[in-house]
């Protein structure tokens, strides 16, 4: 018998690899944070032995979900940007609040955000920070993934054409990528990345240092990519090309960008981007929430661009919940399409599991299989949202939310336990979390026209009881 740190007994394990293998009555051995061995119950069983052991009968098994495109200080925020269009809801939501942030409340937030992650089922999040003057805010927020657990990558916010609403001017990009430099020591480069806001928000010649930085140091890059109309209609006032083409002249593109949105791309734009193998996220849940529109996910399939899912910003969302963004992004194309086949709940976990591994650059994880990390969650379909299962793929899609998630292990480690959260004090969290956003609404005046919406809204139906 070989001793391992934990093992799974029991449950069906639905592997996410490219040959669809479902493994019914299975068993995990989880040894260093890695998988050391998966198959049926029985040979596992009379293979390891283990301090703990995890019963998972009934239950399905499936590799973490990966949210490849968040903005965590955002829970702050739910519920303060409704029905707003993009650069509305940027200059109305979030740019007022983020000069008021501090550390303290990036950190409360990213744990936040974490816990609503971890619940349901997600086990990697790559968090698109934005700008901060005080650059202690990137170290709390790479705090909190580590004390919730979770796997966090961090993309390091690069601005410097202000915006109307900042106080004071940002740093130059060579004092911002110094600091990317300062994380990078401290916390290597697979974590950290270089996150311009998009092309908008910087000059060429920043956007050009960018990348310049990101091949010499060998790390990856994230921006928002033709999210809304906005995006290309100032690439073409400021560089006479769309964002895409202009990211091409300038040398930008590659397989080491992952493209966040990519709702306005046309045919040739796709193409380009497939030639360069960049990968991209899609965000269904926002890009519905701001009306920006559909991006064209089964096209860039067909090009072989690597696809992936996020939740994005929860000012936007208005959660983190990847079980959601999961069903709500299998259903828009067959809305868009009015093809229900265009793409399926297989697509849809696809894009959320090994899409995402590979999006962030990775190949250790995003699947079950033997040497991979040990991400994965335990769901209990015995609820009546889930009940009966007849394919475990469609019960995930369509069928499923945070109440299904009984256990999340994240690089070997329990850190969701039979529905508890092990890492912090949830509760605390979130005392606090509804506190801080409380002071962070009145210091950046968000609440003004949440007051002014609320008191038109009354008065409307003030006056449809009246005429009633
Ligand atoms: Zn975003």
């Amino acid at each position: 018998m070989t001793d391992v740190d934990l093992l799974i007994l029991g449950g069906t394990l639905v592997t996410a690899r490219s040959d669809g293998r479902v493994v019914t009555d299975g068993g995990i051995a989880i040894a260093n944070g890695s998988i050391l061995e998966l198959g049926e119950r029985h040979t596992i069983q009379t293979q390891f032995s283990a301090r703990r052991t995890l019963a998972a009968d009934g239950m399905l098994i499936f590799p973490g979900l990966v949210d490849t495109h968040t903005h965590l200080y955002q829970m702050l925020l739910k519920g303060l940007g409704d029905d707003l269009p993009l650069m509305e809801w940027i200059d109305a939501c979030t740019q007022p609040s983020i000069p008021h942030l501090t550390p303290r409340m990036c950190y409360v937030a990213a744990a936040l955000g974490c816990i609503e992650s971890l619940r349901s089922g997600c086990t990697t999040i790559f968090d698109y920070t934005v700008h901060h003057s005080d650059t202690q805010a990137y170290d709390a927020i790479l705090q909190a993934f580590d004390d919730v657990g979770i796997q966090g990558f961090l993309g390091r916010g690069l601005r410097d054409r202000p915006a109307e609403t900042q106080r004071t001017s940002a740093p130059g990009i060579d004092a911002q990528l110094a600091d990317c430099a300062r994380l990078v020591d401290s916390y290597g480069a697979r974590r950290i990345w270089l996150a311009p806001g998009a092309t908008w928000a910087l000059e060429e010649e920043s956007l050009r240092a960018t990348r310049r930085f990101a091949t010499e140091r060998g790390l990856r890059l994230s921006l928002h990519t033709d999210e809304v109309t906005f995006d290309s209609d100032e690439s073409l006032r400021r560089f006479g090309q769309r964002t895409v083409p202009f990211l091409e002249r300038i040398g930008f593109l590659g397989a080491d960008v992952l493209h966040a949105h990519c709702v306005q791309l046309t045919d040739a734009e796709c193409q380009i981007l497939a030639r360069h193998g960049a990968c991209v996220s899609y965000n269904p849940v926002s890009n519905m929430y701001l009306g920006s529109g559909v991006p064209p996910i089964p096209r860039l399939l067909d090009l072989g661009v690597t696809v992936s899912l996020g939740a994005d910003g929860a000012a936007s969302n208005n959660s983190q919940d990847m079980l959601e963004a999961l069903k709500v992004g299998a259903l828009l194309p067959k809305v868009a399409w009015r093809d229900p086949a265009v793409f399926t709940a297989a697509d849809a976990i696809r894009l959320a599991t090994s899409g995402g591994a590979a999006a962030l650059g990775c190949d250790d994880f995003g699947t079950l299989e033997a040497g991979k990390r040990a991400d994965l969650f335990i769901f209990d379909p015995l609820h009546a949202k889930s009940t009966p299962v007849h394919d475990p793929v469609s019960t995930l899609v369509y069928s499923s939310g945070e109440v299904n998630v009984r256990s999340v292990i994240v690089g070997g480690r329990l850190v969701l336990d039979d529905r508890r959260i092990v890492g912090v004090d949830e509760e605390a969290i979130l005392r606090e979390a509804q506190r801080l956003a409380e002071q962070l609404a009145v210091v950046a005046g968000t609440r003004r026209r949440l007051s002014g919406r609320w008191m038109r809204e009354r008065a409307r139906i003030k006056g449809a009881l009246v005429e009633a």
